[in-house]
């Protein structure tokens, strides 16, 4: 037996990539310095790898910004825009940053290449372009380098390469007249000439990931797969394919795999542990082929149970060959922070919670620790075996974990808990009496610019060097000054601002039981940002509100309606890391009881509209189609949990961000909010056809403004977009809001933009 890791974390454990990068970029940096980072990061990957025993370690996994876009470049698929930046001269890695992130240098003016997010992860990567004409070429040889690294260290590395048909498929067709998978005969001879050079430098396996095998393919992509690889077999037979595929099971795929004639393929038995049964009675895995088990979970942050994975491994060892097991994380641990020994603070992660958990340092333990087991015939006494087995009893038990009354109040919940009283059309009604609104009603999304003196102040306050009644007065004084700012441009529905929140998650995370937070608990999103999600590790409740002093507070202020602000049950769901021991759907609807006492709450104190955003309910949509109903269903069930308490007269809104809504717009009705408001303007409105043709029926707000840019809009820009809105839906039903949050936003371009914005919603109304 042996154990094999996909893919290590790339940012080094204290984010030493992330700085390094950004100083680079900033210039304070140079070129070398940020070399000797990438260097020193790898070298401590893989030494770490081997001290704890692992047979296959990868190289080519490190990256320093995206493993698809060092694919683009290596098989130099370079857009045509960035000529410039490669006349330029300089070093690649400029090239490879401009097209990243885009460069305004020295007489040079490009845009960034598209960012999309990686499968079903919130980890983003630069999308592939392709011209009918593409040409491919060994344009850079970092895999062969990272080998020939690794082996100067004495250690012998397992390349990892994205697999030419998932390349090919996650990019995009730049003009009509072909589909991207047509471009594989011009590919392969790259990955030939690629693979050569790794033999000739002594590489002997070689892992290609190809995850699109994970989703539903087409004939014609399906016999790409098997042409790439037998081709590869043909060509190399003396070089061992890993296969892998992740994030699922193979589907309609697994005939073809299962045949292919590769050395070993891997199955993600964290999320499919049904494939494995089936292949081994199957019969058709091909008999010169190993399995790599993916037992160890690369998607989450909880201690692995080894009675579980070694009643997979023993299976797969009594059916096949021991030689031809191997035991592996599920996908790569790209996904799952550093090193769990660097929390230490008690107060941040609970010493009880902390012994459930593993980050990638302590999953690679338990790989070495699950082959050890499974090579002893009476593992059941071993002490490593039975501290597993009592952790895990541990956790079972806890009563951190498990609240009998949210337990009892799960049960209760009936079809009227999913419901508001009356249907929208009454609802309008009784809201237009009691809020006395104008037509094209103006509001923001909720946050107001963070600036440098909010995020120091909360910092200090975190800190300990600012108290907490001078915090609360900061805040005060700053959610005063942005009440008075909207009444003073006559903003219809204006918001508190968002000020004493550091992030619409960990905000709510961090005042609901359930959740713990980590101090150092990073994982890339994307190029060098990087999320610290939440942990929820428990039944989840609300000890006591949490929005209630701040809205009322802003309310005060003010005779107009002020918009509560809260975040919904499925966004903070997808945004944490979630315990693996129930259901996501249930976990997620106990979040929404917390936001429905929540939601009451607010009402009570005399808040008479309140907003619940979902932006994550569109990126939560499983991988295959099939799996979409089952889905929607239950999160679309938790925001209505969440939100439908209320009176009639109370108005919810929802909101989300940039999303194709065609193929969810009928979902997007039955959450049944009073007004949902998008981002809209970066697609000319045009993401309001759904809306039209599905005849939505109630109010939209979509945003007449991109707030990603500091650009302040024209006037006539924001007129042309409301009367292209009104020419598909009534004005009775429009809104007019920016498309998102302007946390990010500087305040000079926010007060002018938000002025544009009031003065147009005037002009409409005049018009009418
Ligand atoms: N209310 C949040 C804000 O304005 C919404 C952010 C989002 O949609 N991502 O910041
Ligand atoms: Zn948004």
């Amino acid at each position: 037996m042996k154990t094999s890791n996909l893919g290590y974390p790339r940012i080094g454990a204290h984010r030493e990539l992330k700085r390094a990068c950004e100083k680079y970029w900033s210039g304070k940096i140079s070129l070398e310095d940020l070399l000797q980072t990438g260097k020193r990061i790898r070298k401590e990957n893989w030494t770490l790898q081997q001290q704890k025993g692992i047979d296959l370690i990868p190289s080519n996994d490190f990256s320093f910004y995206d493993h698809v876009l060092d694919t683009t470049l290596m098989v130099g698929a370079i857009p045509d825009r960035y000529k410039s930046v490669q006349e330029a001269g300089g070093h690649p890695l400029d090239l490879y940053f401009a097209m990243a992130r885009g460069l305004q240098k020295e007489g040079l003016d490009v845009t960034a290449m598209e960012m999309t997010k990686w499968f079903d992860t919130n980890y983003h990567y630069i999308v592939p372009e392709f011209d009918k004409e593409q040409d491919f070429h060994l344009l850079s040889t970092k895999p062969i380098d990272g080998f020939i690294e690794a082996k100067a260290l004495g250690i012998h590395t397992k390349p990892v390469l994205l697999g030419p048909v998932t390349y090919l498929l996650l990019g995009k067709e730049k003009e009509e007249g072909f589909h991207r998978i047509s471009l594989l005969p011009k590919l392969l001879p790259v990955y030939h000439t690629l693979l050569n050079k790794l033999e000739e430098a002594g590489a002997t396996w070689v892992q290609f990931d190809e995850p699109i095998l994970s989703i539903d393919l087409t004939n014609e992509e399906r016999a790409a797969i098997e042409r790439t690889y037998e081709e590869i077999a043909e060509h190399f037979p003396s070089l061992k394919i890993l296969l892998a595929s992740y994030f699922g099971d193979y589907g309609n795929n697994l005939d073809t795999v299962l045949s292919l004639p590769v050395c070993a393929l891997h199955l993600d038995l964290k999320r499919a542990p049904h494939q494995l049964d089936g292949i081994l009675t199957s019969g058709k895995l091909n008999k010169k082929t190993s399995l790599s088990l993916g037992v160890v979970d690369g998607r989450n942050v909880w201690k692995n149970d080894f009675e579980n994975s070694l009643r997979h491994i023993q299976k797969a060892a009594s059916r096949l060959d021991e030689e031809r097991v191997i035991i592996s994380p599920s996908c790569s641990l790209l996904h799952v922070p550093n090193d769990l020994d660097l929390e230490t603070n008690e107060q941040v992660l609970p010493k009880e919670v902390k012994d459930w958990m593993a980050f990638a340092k302590q999953k690679l333990e338990e790989l070495e620790g699950l082959k050890r087991l499974a090579g002893t015939p009476d593992f059941r006494q071993a002490p490593l075996y039975l501290d597993n087995l009592a952790s895990m009893q541990r956790r079972r038990k806890s009563a951190l974990i498990h609240k009998p009354k949210v337990k009892q109040r799960m049960e209760q919940l009936g079809k009227k808990d999913y419901h508001r009283q009356s249907p929208f059309e009454k609802r309008k009604i009784l809201q237009g009496q009691s809020l006395k609104l104008p037509l094209y009603p103006t509001t923001t999304i909720g946050s107001f610019p963070q600036t440098k003196e909010v995020r120091q102040a909360r910092a200090m306050f975190k800190k300990g060097s600012l108290n907490e009644h001078d915090y609360i007065e900061f805040l005060k004084k700053e959610t005063a000054k942005v009440i008075s700012f909207q009444d003073g441009i006559n903003i219809d529905v204006p918001v508190h601002g968002e000020f004493e929140r550091n992030d619409m998650v960990e905000y709510f995370g961090e005042q609901l039981e359930g959740f713990a937070f980590t101090q150092n608990g990073w994982v890339q999103s994307y190029g060098s940002r990087c999320v610290k999600p939440p942990i929820i590790y428990g039944d989840v409740s609300r000890p006591k509100p949490m929005t209630v002093f701040w809205t009322s507070f802003a309310q005060s202020l003010t005779e107009r309606p002020v918009k509560g602000m809260l975040t919904g049950p499925v966004t903070i769901l997808q945004w944490s890391f979630v315990r693996d021991d129930q259901a996501r759907f249930e976990t997620c609807n106990q979040i929404a009881l917390a936001i429905r006492d929540e939601v009451a709450d607010l009402e009570k104190a005399g808040i008479k509209i309140i907003q619940v955003d979902e932006p994550a309910i569109r990126e939560g949509l499983p991988l295959r189609k099939g799996d979409w109903a089952a889905y929607l269903d239950w999160a679309i069930k938790a925001f209505k949990l969440s939100s439908s308490g209320v009176k009639d007269t109370t108005q919810i809104h929802t909101h989300m961000c940039y999303s194709e809504f065609n193929d969810i717009i009928k979902n997007i009705a039955d959450m049944d909010a009073d007004v949902i408001t998008i981002e809209c303007s970066r697609s000319q409105m045009e993401l309001l056809d759904a809306f039209y043709e599905f005849d939505y029926p109630n109010d939209i707000g979509p945003g007449v403004y991109d707030i990603h840019s500091p650009r302040v809009p024209s006037s006539d820009e924001i007129l042309e977009l409301l009367r292209k809105a009104e020419k598909v839906l009534p004005s009775s039903k429009l809104w007019v809001n920016p498309d998102c949050g302007l946390k990010t936003r500087g305040w000079k371009e926010t007060k002018e933009a938000l002025k544009v914005m009031v003065a147009a919603a005037q002009q409409m109304r005049e018009a009418i």
